[in-house]
């Protein structure tokens, strides 16, 4: 079956659930005949899921739903995932090759820290550790000292967690003098934006190679993804679903290369298949074959998600740009934060960094900033540099963007 197929099967399929039903009203597959057709169908946005609460995204009957899992509520209703039999053993054997891209065998231990419950998190992790016939060590998350010991005792060789958290549990290690005692190998990181500098501290401090995981719970969850050894770029199991990357403004399709919004089309899920829906996460298809031999498709690290991405005087930033700029220079801090103002009729972003450098090398570091900045960004900000420890730091994920414009 070519793609054009399984995608007008998917969306067959998908007009079973109310949601769908109402979403492409009118629509007669009959008339999607080429994948500009298909291209020209309404998005689905994660308000729409919203709105289809609780199980209005169903597209089977109750008989074959074993399981649902609800991505996190932040702000007013949750959005809840039904799933088949079929759908919670696609994720497994997904998550499986993404332990076996990582190079993890039937021989290693799994320490899971991330949550089990509602959330996809640890059960996907868990269930992949299973089929892969490795030992899942079902942590979930907090209790650092009961982590330790368990990792020690059972002798773990791969953490599964958020790259904060393996920064939290790197940080006590090396603070407990127990490093030695570690027989940690790898790390599979829950896919979120990191820079380089954080992610060369959990690697060093661990001593593990470290593999960026892909997921979100409307789409099975995390492990439709994963970077190869190659550490290039993620593969995509685009056996499950299809992507295509948008312009986030315009919605319109841009070619393999260029950077977007991922939207994804799954093909064979079928408790609450999906249809371009918008990942609100930012990246590009990196073109070309990868050297480790696979034949997924990669996506480059993301970049950020598209509500973050802000425009100043015509310049697109995304925070991770300013991450990868300011890890480049010498003696500046990977801690920072962005103001964007509207003075005198004119938008103007000032950089906060730190740096423990003072007086005169402060100053320089500052015009460093503004230069790189300007070169690489098209804009000169007014970079101020402040002392280590003063701008706030936050548990979860930082808020690095400040607009005071509106
Ligand atoms: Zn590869």
């Amino acid at each position: 079956m070519d793609t054009l197929d399984q995608i007008k099967k998917a969306i067959k399929h998908a007009m079973k659930s109310e949601f769908y039903k109402k979403h492409f009203a009118g629509l007669n597959i009959g008339d999607i005949k080429s994948m500009e057709d298909f291209q020209k169908l309404p998005f689905t946005d994660k308000e729409d899921l919203r709105q289809a609460y609780p199980l209005g995204l169903q597209a089977v009957g109750d008989e074959e739903i074993v399981r649902i899992h609800s991505s996190s509520g932040t702000t007013g209703t949750p959005v809840i995932i039904p799933y088949t039999k079929k759908d919670v053993h696609d994720w497994a054997v997904m998550f499986k090759r993404c332990y076996e891209t990582a190079g993890c065998t039937s021989l290693d231990r799994i320490h899971i820290t991330p949550g089990y419950g509602l959330w996809t998190a640890g059960i996907g992790f868990q269930a992949g550790a299973e089929l892969l016939g490795a030992m899942a060590i079902p942590m979930g998350p907090g209790n650092t000292d009961k982590q330790i010991k368990m990792m020690i005792d059972l002798k773990s060789t791969v953490i599964c967690a958020t790259s904060s958290y393996a920064l939290l549990l790197a940080e006590e290690i090396e603070k407990r003098g127990v490093r030695d005692k570690i027989r940690l190998k790898k790390g599979v990181i829950g896919s979120e934006r990191w820079g380089e500098k954080m992610r060369k501290r959990i690697a060093g401090e661990l001593g593990v190679e470290l593999y960026d995981i892909y997921g979100l719970t409307e789409i099975y969850g995390p492990g439709i993804g994963i970077n190869c050894q190659k550490q290039s770029a993620m593969h995509m199991w685009t056996d499950y679903f299809y992507c295509e990357i948008i312009d986030p403004k315009t919605g319109q399709l841009l070619p393999d290369g260029e950077a977007g919004e991922l939207v994804i089309t799954t093909l064979c899920k079928e408790g609450a298949p999906l249809i371009r829906y918008r990942t609100h996460d930012l990246t590009r298809i990196v073109p070309g074959k990868c050297e480790c031999g696979l034949d997924y498709p990669r996506i480059a690290t993301l970049i950020g998600r598209s509500d973050d991405m802000v425009k100043v005087r015509g310049a697109i930033i995304y925070p991770s740009r300013v991450d990868e700029l300011l890890s480049s220079i010498e003696g500046i801090s990977s801690e920072y934060q962005i103001m964007i103002d509207h003075l005198n009729g004119k938008d103007i972003l000032t950089l906060f960094f730190e740096t423990p450098a003072e007086g005169d090398a402060a100053y320089n570091l500052e015009k460093d900033v503004e230069h790189e900045f300007k070169e690489r960004i098209g804009l000169t900000p007014k970079a101020k540099a402040v002392r280590m420890g003063e701008l706030p730091r936050s548990e979860k994920k930082s808020t690095r963007v400040f607009d005071n414009r509106y």
